[in-house]
């Protein structure tokens, strides 16, 4: 991602900022795009995951879809340009304003986490004279294998319908007629790798589907979710998701019948790559047993390891790292939190204040969690062209 001449242009731009290369970008859509189209299916982008506007522009170029988990990102991605037939509404907690926005906005689908959502929803299309397509999300009770911070897929969780409702979630929907039953949607947690959890998911995915055929709810939409993990620990070298793998265990396992969509609603592994955050040394500190790298960037711009002790690489742009003597530095932000630290014991090479560090993969969760507290300014992003 870095070269000689990028970070000879880095030199003259205030810091910290996001540097998005889009070129790389570019490579991982058009990635997931082949990999997708091969077997029929259908992806949403999780706009979440960063809406960066030249981002979401990118990415709605390519034809996906947008999967939106607040009444703004839904009115984004259609500013945006995304088809409003391919605009889903997910979470747990929809507002009123949310849910009337969504429906003036003839969305595709609303995907459902609870009974009373279902009631509510019906009751303000009803008052709209309209139909919302609906899809149910299920619990599946799959474990995710990841941070249990991102897990979503459990029982104990707060998101989704957990399967001994369904019985009631089938009651409501005869009795709400303001309601298209689309399908089921599933979403089990985030930065998965293993192949295997999602064989799982297929398995849960087909006793599902045939519980609401059996239940007289025909499904056109098997919506399985995102969460499909990036290599925060080698950008470089294995930088593009595996969106081959990843495809190929659902179109193995998932019964797909005659006439069926499935989708899916991938954030991290379309972005994640795309950005590192780039902040300068502010000053270093030699502890007794501890040195410490103090950068002028911290949690207000990448809460990622703050936040669910996530790993991301650390390099020194100024310091030649092959040819250089290393040391251990505690590298933390400037924010005034203990827990504002990017990483402990990072090896880098002798630095100095001045010295350009990149924290690299910050393109998902990044600069979408970014906050003003302490007053800090919004960082801003540049662009590799
Ligand atoms: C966050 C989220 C996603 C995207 O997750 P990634 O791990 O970024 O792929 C997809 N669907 C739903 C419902 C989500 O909440």
């Amino acid at each position: 991602m870095f070269n000689k001449d990028i970070t000879e242009r880095f030199k003259g731009i205030e810091t910290p900022f996001y540097y998005y290369d889009t070129d790389v970008l570019r490579k991982t859509l058009d990635a997931c795009r082949d990999a997708s189209v091969k077997h029929g299916f259908h992806v949403h982008y999780a706009m979440k995951a960063n809406f960066n506007p030249k981002v979401i522009d990118m990415v709605q170029s390519y034809g996906f879809g947008a999967d939106c988990v607040s009444g703004n990102e839904v009115k984004a991605a259609i500013e945006h340009g995304f088809d409003k037939g391919k605009v889903v509404f997910a979470g747990v907690g929809k507002s009123d304003k949310e849910i009337n926005m969504a429906l003036d906005a003839d969305i595709f689908c609303f995907n459902v986490e609870s009974v009373q959502e279902l009631e509510i929803i019906n009751d303000l299309a009803a008052a709209k004279n309209k139909t919302a397509g609906i899809a149910i999300r299920i619990n599946p009770n799959v474990d995710a294998h990841t941070h249990h911070f991102i897990t979503t897929g459990l029982d104990e969780n707060k998101f989704g319908i957990n399967t001994w409702q369904l019985n009631d979630v089938a009651d409501m929907l005869r009795k709400c007629a303001n309601l298209h039953f689309l399908g089921i949607h599933f979403h089990i947690g985030s930065q998965i790798t293993d192949m295997e959890v999602y064989k799982s998911l297929c398995i849960r995915i087909n006793e599902m589907q045939d519980w609401f055929e059996n239940h007289g709810f025909p499904v056109k939409i098997l919506n399985t979710g995102g969460g499909l993990g990036v290599d925060y620990h080698h950008p470089d070298t294995n930088g593009i998701a595996d969106f081959e793998s990843y495809f190929e265990v659902f179109s193995k396992f998932l019964h797909v019948k005659p006439g069926q969509e499935v989708h899916f609603e991938l954030g991290r592994a379309l972005v994640a790559q795309s950005a590192a955050l780039i902040s300068r040394v502010l000053y270093v500190k030699n502890g007794l047993k501890r040195n410490f790298l103090i950068l002028d960037a911290g949690m207000t711009e990448l809460m990622r390891p703050m936040l669910y002790q996530a790993y991301h690489e650390i390099e020194n742009l100024t310091r030649n790292e092959s040819t250089e003597q290393t040391i251990k530095y505690d590298v933390v932000g400037p924010i005034c939190e203990s827990t504002d630290c990017f990483r402990k014991d990072v090896d880098l090479p002798q630095s100095y204040r001045g010295d350009l560090i990149a924290v690299r993969t910050a393109g998902a969760y990044g600069e979408v969690m970014a906050s003003g507290y302490n007053l800090r300014d919004h960082a801003m992003s540049v662009y590799s062209q």
